[in-house]
């Protein structure tokens, strides 16, 4: 009776998602997720409209507490909606940002009360914008030789170093810092992680120009930077725990788990741009064949996805599994975004121009920037050693004794 009453609770649910989609959603923005988002940092009236309302709703962080101005969901309830909003056309405008997949969640695991308070309700309605400061010149895959230091100054930290890669740096608010408090600890045991505000004289960032077009990160430099005592998160000199967190949290958000939007089938996408044979379908059997396994892995990929997720604990899937999930959505994306340029040939390496379509500049520009999917958030090779130590449980062999 129990599972009988949790369905009908279920559908009922569903029923209030689509009748809120229905009465919020801009149907204007249906299946335009990734075209509204490439202009999300200056968005029509549509994108800043269905911001406001999924902020004010709290369904842009469905499971976080309402405490907090989430939307207080189950993590059944939550998946209910994804699904909603895959009906619908519908996207997270949210998701996009550090704030709701990588700070927030970590805030929420780490932080105090008082932190939460500061911190959540703005990340949930969207109305700051964080970045994550990790990587240094020389700290990528072995994060843990990071050099940027904070001293205790009497009321607070002082902050000096360089970090790189930092996405959004020039147009956050807040950064989710990692820096060395003891130098004279081991590597790992001597960083904390802060809560440190942009917006002061001591930060700097020159955006770095990406090989898609865009400069969607900085070298960011801190000199004698400031932060309060209570912009510790999590304990002194246990920065590395709580930074591991975020980084599981970062690569559940990079699983394709569902967030609304729908893509394409490229079976549908080869119809205008390749022959097609009496049965309708793509006449070139050899890329066929490849499509058909893109097709079959990207459906694996989101069947195992829905699994794991459907078993886990985590409301979000944030754990050393997402390391699977984040290499496997890396191939079935890349593969589907070489698959599409080969599909479109000529007209797929637009630049920009009225020869184009919108979806054909997309393409190219999409193709070019999903190449950092295999680096960023831990490269796939760091991935592997994570799966290899931490799942299978087999002897590392790359540290020195
Ligand atoms: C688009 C993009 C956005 C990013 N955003 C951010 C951000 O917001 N904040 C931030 O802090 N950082 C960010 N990064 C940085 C990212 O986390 C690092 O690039 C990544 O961790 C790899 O570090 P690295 O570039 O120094 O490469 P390296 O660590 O120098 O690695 C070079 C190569 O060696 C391989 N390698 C290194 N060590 C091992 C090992 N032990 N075993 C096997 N192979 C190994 C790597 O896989 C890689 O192929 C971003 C990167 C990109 C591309």
């Amino acid at each position: 009776m129990a599972d009988f009453g949790g369905d009908l609770e279920l559908e009922d649910f569903r029923k209030e998602a689509a009748a809120w989609l229905d009465a919020n959603f801009p149907k204007a923005l249906a299946g335009k997720g990734h075209l509204a988002m490439a202009e999300r940092s200056s968005p029509g009236a549509d994108l800043t409209a269905w911001k406001a309302a999924i902020g004010a709703k709290g369904w842009a962080t469905p499971t976080w507490p309402t405490q907090y101005g989430g939307g207080g969901l189950s993590a059944q309830k939550a998946r209910v909606l994804a699904q909603e909003m895959g009906k619908a056309g519908a996207f997270n405008p949210l998701m996009f940002g550090m704030g709701v997949t990588m700070i927030g969640p970590t805030i929420l695991d780490y932080g105090t009360d008082a932190q939460k308070a500061k911190h959540i309700p703005p990340i949930v309605r969207g109305d700051v914008q964080w970045c994550v400061g990790y990587s240094e010149p020389n700290a990528g895959s072995d994060l843990a030789s990071l050099q940027t230091k904070a001293v205790d100054n009497g009321d607070g930290w002082s902050i000096t170093g360089q970090k790189t890669w930092t996405s959004g740096a020039q147009y956050s608010e807040w950064c989710g810092l990692l820096v060395r408090t003891d130098p004279s600890a081991k590597k790992h045991d001597g960083i904390s992680f802060m809560l440190v505000d942009m917006h002061q004289p001591g930060v700097e960032t020159r955006p770095i120009a990406l090989i898609a077009g865009a400069s969607p990160f900085c070298e960011t430099f801190f000199t004698d930077a400031v932060a309060p005592r209570d912009a510790l998160l999590g304990q002194l000199n246990v920065g590395w725990t709580v930074g591991k967190r975020l980084l599981q949290h970062e690569r559940a958000s990079q699983t394709g788990a569902p967030m609304g939007g729908r893509s394409v089938p490229l079976s549908q996408i080869a119809k205008r741009y390749v022959a097609i044979d009496a049965d309708g379908r793509i006449e070139d059997q050899d890329l066929r064949s490849r499509v058909v396994r893109h097709e079959m892995d990207a459906r694996t990929h989101g069947l195992t996805l829905a699994r794991v997720m459907a078993e886990s604990k985590e409301a979000n899937g944030a754990t050393n599994g997402a390391s699977v999930l984040k290499n496997s959505a890396t191939h079935v994306a890349q593969t589907r975004a070489e698959l599409t340029l080969e599909i479109m040939g000529g007209q797929g390496l637009g630049w920009e121009g009225d020869d184009f379509t919108r979806d054909e500049i997309e393409t190219v520009r999409g193709w070019l920037s999903g190449k950092a999917m295999s680096i960023y958030g831990g490269s796939s090779e760091i991935q592997n050693n994570i799966i290899s130590k931490r799942i299978l449980g087999l002897p590392d062999n790359t540290q020195s004794s």
